[in-house]
């Protein structure tokens, strides 16, 4: 089919202000590291070093607990809700007047498309800094339980996939709340926390309430293992996740954990065809499928199932792969070298077990790290990539014929993030919703978030909720479990 051919359309980079390398921000300033160590984060779009960040050891991350400790109690634990929401509000308008920066630096980073950085990321953790500012001096009233109380420091850990995006999820409620934070951002994206510690520099926060210390799975251990910290709020693999919940057993920590899913995105013969194969497409290609939620297999009804893969391939041959600093690109770089050989093994896995698979045959930069959407049709459900989490532009597609065969199989993994269902019928959305073991069911959508809507799994897709109330009530003590 042809294709429009569109003229290059890049976003420029000049907004963004790189230094050359970056200490940590601890106690409200940027500090050199105590082990002297550094690595680099590059752009995954050209393999570009964008600058040297530093490798936080232990003695980092007590200096970072020791000031947000401080800053706990000399400061923001005491400080009167409606005075804390004014710094949330104060940042929350400073990320949309930075916006522009933040999503160039953050498709520089990440490799995700700026129009996605740009539409998707950066507004909602605006929005995330404006919702929970609301909360700051409610929270009496939002059936917390009596006398909502701050842990006190928090320990944040976050995964490259939405950098920014799962900054402010984490931050957000623990100030609102009254608690102090020290959160390490992925060892591949760091650089938009560490513009954010200017953020906060910039609107006046109070040191130590926010402590930002880069590095890799060592630093995310020792925050994890710090005595100092009273909750731990985790997003990332189920398998970090389960190394996580085991170091903290028998101790007081509180802990929430955001991990892996599996999505089922079910589509019935009654749904509007061409709806749902927008649906499945920013199910899947969206953020080049590093996305927890993502809708990684696709149930069709067996009836409409050829005709759904017939569109959906033509549709897919439409997606641009390219530069993510260019706004027509629609499917930009995969994040590191790594995650390209995981997914690279998997859908090599997925052909050896029988699976047919397909893919765009578009052509690729030829420095970076780089994956064709694909779709693998003639899946079983004991297939690895039926069963396992690819986290890329991969689909694996399955058939049912009968609304119990779909929720059996949805149903049928060890995760339950999320699931989405595609039908004209309400009365079969409410029953699928009811039936569904996943923490979110979209309807007729995918992919829609709102710092209003809790988030979070079933089963080994974690525990705890992020956002609305049930997000807050994780950052606080009431009554007698104080
Ligand atoms: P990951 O390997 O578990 O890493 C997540 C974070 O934990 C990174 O900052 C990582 O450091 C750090 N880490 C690694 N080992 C650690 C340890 N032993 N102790 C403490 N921290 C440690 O996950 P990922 O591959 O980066 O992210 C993808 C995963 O996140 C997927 O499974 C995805 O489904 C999940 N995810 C879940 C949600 C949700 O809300 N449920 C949202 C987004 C992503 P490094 O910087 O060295 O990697
Ligand atoms: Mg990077």
């Amino acid at each position: 089919m042809a294709k429009f051919e569109y003229a290059p359309a890049p976003e420029s980079r000049a907004i963004v202000d790189l230094q050359p390398s970056y200490g940590l921000f601890i106690g409200g300033e940027f500090v050199p590291g105590q082990g002297g160590a550094g690595f680099k984060t590059v752009s995954p779009a050209t393999e570009e070093v964008l600058a040297e960040v530093t490798d936080a050891t232990a003695a980092d991350v007590d200096a970072a607990v020791a000031a947000a400790r401080a800053a706990y109690e000399q400061v923001w634990g005491r400080m009167p809700g409606g005075d804390r929401g004014k710094y949330l509000f104060r940042i929350a308008r400073i990320l949309q007047e930075r916006a522009r920066e933040f999503a160039v630096l953050e498709s520089l980073d990440n490799g995700k498309p700026i129009r996605e950085s740009r539409d998707v990321d950066v507004p909602l953790a605006a929005a995330h800094f404006f919702y929970h500012a609301g909360w700051a001096d409610k929270l009496q009233y939002a059936s917390l339980g009596p006398d909502p109380r701050p842990h006190g420091v928090v320990g944040q850990v976050i995964p490259w996939n939405f950098p920014l995006l799962m900054l402010a999820w984490k931050i957000a409620p623990a100030l609102a709340t009254g608690n102090t934070v020290v959160l390490k951002p992925a060892e591949t994206t760091p650089l938009t926390a560490l513009l954010f510690a200017q953020v906060c520099q910039q609107a006046d926060l109070p040191p130590g309430v926010v402590n930002i210390v880069t590095g890799a799975g060592a630093t995310g251990q020792a925050i994890v293992d710090h005595p100092g910290v009273d909750k731990l709020a985790f997003t990332g693999s189920t398998a970090v996740g389960k190394m996580i919940a085991r170091s903290i057993a028998g101790t007081r920590k509180h802990a929430t954990l955001e991990l892996g899913g599996k999505a089922a995105n079910i589509v019935f013969d009654d749904a509007p065809i061409d709806q749902a194969v927008e649906g499945i497409v920013n199910g899947i290609f969206f953020n080049q499928g590093h996305v927890c939620c993502a809708g990684s297999r696709l149930l069709v009804q067996e009836s409409v199932a050829e005709e759904v893969e017939k569109r959906l391939k033509r549709r897919l041959a439409t997606l641009r792969v390219g530069d993510p600093l260019d706004k027509n690109t629609d499917v930009g770089a995969i994040n590191s070298r790594a995650q390209l050989e995981r997914i690279t093994a998997l859908t090599a896995a997925g052909e050896a077990e029988g699976a047919q698979r397909w893919d765009t045959g578009c052509e690729l930069p030829a420095k970076g790290f780089w994956f064709r959407p694909t779709v693998f049709t003639g899946v079983s459900q004991t297939h690895r990539i039926a069963q396992e989490e690819i986290f890329g532009p991969v689909l694996s597609v399955l058939t049912f014929r009968t609304p119990q065969e779909a929720v059996a199989k949805a149903n049928n993994t060890p995760y339950g993030l999320s699931a989405g269902v595609w039908t004209e019928k309400g009365s079969r959305i409410l029953w699928m919703a009811d039936q569904l073991r996943a923490g979110v069911v979209w309807a007729n959508t995918f992919n829609k978030f709102d710092p209003t809507s809790p988030f979070g799994g079933y089963k080994e897709s974690g525990y705890g909720r992020e956002g609305g109330r049930h997000g807050l009530a994780a950052y606080v003590t009431t009554g007698e479990s104080q």
